[in-house]
């Protein structure tokens, strides 16, 4: 296929658009102010504390997937979709967080792979790189060298409160993890601030490390910034700007297949706990056929005794872009049999469209690296004003 007809099918508008209602924010920290993932640009601009007028510059936003196994409909649902209504609104810079997928063991062979079928899969599911910057995070240098001036600030005890660390690593056997696994949140301090982000899509298993990483910037702004950073011989005021969170749509925290209270997860031992956005017909077919459900009679949303059932009924909703009522109405008398063929139905009429898109970009290898390298041109171009001011306000000797 040439070039141009790839860039055509690439370009044009995604199928997918994410508009839906409501929100979750009560499991936030207090001190973290947030946006709805469904706000206007004008509720955007309107939620901080500037003048109505418009900004100079749209606000900016980053995001990412870690190379760390096959992108599921989680990652679709609950991040990658979300990011397609995300790139006509702000400055959007998506990545693939591959420094990240290092932080626990992992097969040295798999992970370039990984990375280009995640970023492959960005641009299937409707990714724009002439919107959004998409780059993998290596491939900004900068991103590691920012986290190591960070970390000189980052008192060790902020790190060993991190829930995450604190999980991970018991199960993992306390001793023998790598460091990494505690001192990855500072990285990702590095991914957001790097970029003066304004907005950060955040799930609640990452709103501890956002506050994290609002808590660096405010002790590196204090510590280096400002009049200090002026006698430095820069410009003065703040080093970075503070992030607030974007929250997800409400219902967009997909659950395992086989258990309805744990989330799918890439990490996950079982395959027959996802859905891969690449798998075939018949094993969609197969998985949902297999999933965990209920013998209760009629199906329903919302009933805590039913995790499984409103975790269905919820995946066909979203997929389909019907409302909570209307799949009630279509749902409510159905037997899991009926239900589970319109399940796969929809999944597949969903997923082949960008399994068709997918198979298209990896056959031309040349167009995924000139994206990446574009992405990752855009993004270190911002990375390094940041990190050069960073050196100096450090009073590292000028190269
Ligand atoms: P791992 O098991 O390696 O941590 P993961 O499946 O949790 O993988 P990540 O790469 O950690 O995936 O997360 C990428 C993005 O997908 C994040 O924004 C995360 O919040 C979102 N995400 C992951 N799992 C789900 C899920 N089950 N439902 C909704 N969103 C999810
Ligand atoms: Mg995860």
């Amino acid at each position: 296929m040439s070039r141009a007809l790839l860039s055509h099918i690439l370009h044009r508008p995604p199928l997918l658009l994410a508009s839906r209602g409501g929100g979750r924010g009560g499991a936030l920290p207090s001190r973290l102010r947030t946006l709805r993932l469904n706000c206007s640009v004008a509720e955007a601009a309107a939620s901080g504390d500037e003048a109505p007028a418009p900004p100079a510059r749209k606000k900016r936003v980053v995001s990412g997937v870690q190379p760390t196994g096959l992108v599921h409909l989680g990652n679709y649902l609950g991040a990658i979709k979300n990011w397609l209504s995300l790139q006509d609104l702000y400055e959007t810079l998506f990545f693939i967080v591959d420094l990240h997928a290092i932080t626990l063991p992992y097969e040295a062979p798999q992970l370039s792979k990984a990375t280009r079928s995640t970023a492959a899969i960005y641009l299937a599911c409707g990714i724009d790189s002439s919107k959004a910057s998409i780059f993998v995070q290596s491939h900004v240098r900068a991103h590691v060298e920012l986290m190591w001036l960070l970390s000189s600030s980052t008192p060790i005890g902020w790190l060993n409160r991190m829930i995450q660390f604190k999980e991970k690593s018991r199960k993992a056997g306390d001793e023998n993890v790598g460091v990494a696994l505690l001192t990855y949140p500072v990285l990702m301090a590095s991914d957001i601030l790097l970029y003066q982000s304004d907005l950060v899509p955040v799930g609640e298993d990452q709103t501890q490390h956002l506050e994290l990483t609002r808590e660096i910037a405010e002790r590196v702004n204090n510590l280096y910034g400002g009049r200090k950073w002026k006698k430095m011989g820069g410009r003065g005021g703040s080093l970075f700007k503070v992030p607030e969170a974007l929250i997800p749509p409400a219902g967009a925290r997909v659950m395992s297949l086989t258990d309805g209270l744990s989330k799918m997860s890439k990490s996950a031992p079982s395959d027959q706990s996802r859905i891969n956005l690449l798998d075939p017909k018949d094993v969609i077919m197969n998985k949902i056929k297999r999933c965990k459900t209920d013998s209760l009679p009629g199906l329903e949303f919302d009933n805590p005794e039913r995790p499984e059932c409103n975790n269905l009924l919820s995946i066909y909703q979203i997929i389909t872009g019907k409302t909570k009522e209307e799949v009630v109405g279509e749902c409510q008398n159905m037997n899991w049999g009926s239900f589970k063929t319109t399940l796969t139905d929809a999944l597949i009429d969903h997923l082949q469209p960008i399994q068709i898109r997918y198979e298209e970009i990896m056959s031309d290898p040349g167009y995924l690296d000139d994206v990446l390298s574009e992405g990752a041109g855009k993004a270190a171009e911002i990375a390094d004003i940041t990190l050069n001011n960073v050196y100096q306000a450090m009073g590292f000797l000028r190269r």
